[in-house]
């Protein structure tokens, strides 16, 4: 027998973008669903850096779930970044916003939970996959064809990550591959001269145009990873994962502290859709946030921060459809401005970067030699 229900706001996808929508909109009288296929705690594959506006967002957002996270264990805090490039000099880049390394499965369990704990008129539906999304004429109607389970609203937000079924059905958005990056990560243990403040990229010409992280989860522990642009990685058929050993193989700094560190787990990877275009991100009865609407910083391939920032402009544009009870696409395109407004800018300058590096990867060089300069530091301080 099929199920139906209505709700006044469905949101597909817990992750940071949906669970910050879900978060915001706590205080309102709306009734709403939030969908995701999986069941919390689950993995996600990232490099576990919580940076950004993430923190602060989430603040104006719930402070109590701020104060829980700030209270959890098992996370570093983070103030800098060191940069190595080209086996120059290191250099420390400085972070003015509260910013952590924290493993997705705790990160976004805390999310999930403050949604369960802080937000009762939400309802959240676990292990269900949306593989029906039809634009009906008073909103929209989802659900699972096998389960015969579905639910419609006036209005949607898809924040269902990389592969977003709702950006598939409902826009005519393309993967490019110069607009998207791939990456692997894999857990370390043991690995020496681990920073407990302190997150480390690595770039070398002959594994350009990408970098290797190593980001600190305990005193032992790191996230490493590899990640570059889709297009590079398919005109110079590169495997990420044989580049990642053989980059920390060939590099004398990395060999020496991976020797004797011990692998954890497999080494997994995953789709970076970059906001390095603008795409379509509303459209009647519904928005897109987070991954689902390609919003990825192109340079560092940090998504948490414009995830969470994206999260919470839709559920403000979601309270405005409401007050006017106007759904429209000419009336949700708001959102995209706003968006814009707040992330324009920075995608804008982190592309302009991705994009000379590659055209003149010898950029990078100079950069990372004028920001041994202490007021060219300070200024790249100021703007981060
Ligand atoms: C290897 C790698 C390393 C990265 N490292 C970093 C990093 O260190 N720092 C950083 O800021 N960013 C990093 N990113 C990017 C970051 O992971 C994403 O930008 C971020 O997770 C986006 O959040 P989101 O909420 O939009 O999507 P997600 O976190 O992907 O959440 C989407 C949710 O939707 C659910 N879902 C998907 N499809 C459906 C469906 N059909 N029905 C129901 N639910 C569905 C999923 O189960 C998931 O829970 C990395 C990405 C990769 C691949």
């Amino acid at each position: 027998m099929s199920i139906e229900a209505k709700f006044d706001l469905i949101i597909v996808g817990a992750g940071p973008a949906g669970a910050t929508c879900a978060l915001h909109l706590r205080q309102s009288n709306l009734r709403i669903l939030l969908i995701d296929k999986a069941t919390f705690p689950r993995t996600k594959i990232c490099g576990d850096a919580v940076v950004g506006r993430s923190i602060k967002t989430l603040f104006a957002v719930c402070p109590e779930l701020v104060e829980s996270f700030r209270e959890f264990q098992d996370k570093t805090r983070i103030n800098q970044t060191r940069l190595y490039m080209n086996n120059r000099k290191p250099v420390d880049i400085h972070w003015v916003n509260e910013a952590y390394c924290c493993t997705r499965f705790d990160f976004d369990n805390i999310l999930i939970r403050a949604v369960k704990e802080y937000a009762p008129n939400v309802t959240v539906l676990e292990g269900f996959a949306v593989d029906t999304v039809e634009n009906t004429e008073g909103g929209m109607r989802l659900g699972h064809q096998a389960k015969q389970q579905f639910f419609s609203a006036p209005l949607v937000v898809g924040c269902d990550g990389a592969q977003s079924i709702l950006s598939k059905k409902l826009t005519d958005t393309k993967m490019s591959h110069k607009d998207h990056a791939g990456a692997v990560r894999t857990y370390f243990k043991g690995v020496k001269g681990l920073c407990m403040n302190r997150t480390e990229v690595f770039i070398a010409k002959k594994f350009s145009p990408g970098y290797l992280w190593v980001f600190p989860l305990s005193e032992d522990t790191a996230n490493v990873g590899f990640g570059m642009l889709t297009q590079k990685i398919s005109q110079k058929r590169i495997n990420l994962r044989e580049s990642m050993f053989q980059f920390i193989e060939e590099s004398p700094i990395l060999r020496e502290r991976f020797d004797n560190s011990e692998q954890l787990g497999k080494v997994e990877g995953f789709g970076l859709p970059l906001g390095s275009r603008r795409v379509q991100i509303s459209g009647t009865h519904f928005l897109l946030a987070g991954d689902a609407a390609a919003m990825i910083d192109p340079a560092s391939g940090d998504g948490i921060s414009n995830a969470i920032v994206s999260g919470k402009i839709a559920a403000e544009t979601v309270l405005r459809a409401f007050q006017v009870g106007n759904f429209s696409a000419s009336f949700l395109k708001q959102y995209d401005e706003q968006v814009f407004k707040m992330l324009g800018k920075e995608l804008w300058q982190s592309t302009l970067l991705l994009r000379t590096s590659i055209a003149a990867p010898f950029i990078l060089d100079v950069s990372a030699a004028l920001m041994t300069f202490a007021p060219i530091n300070r200024l790249v301080k100021k703007i981060l």
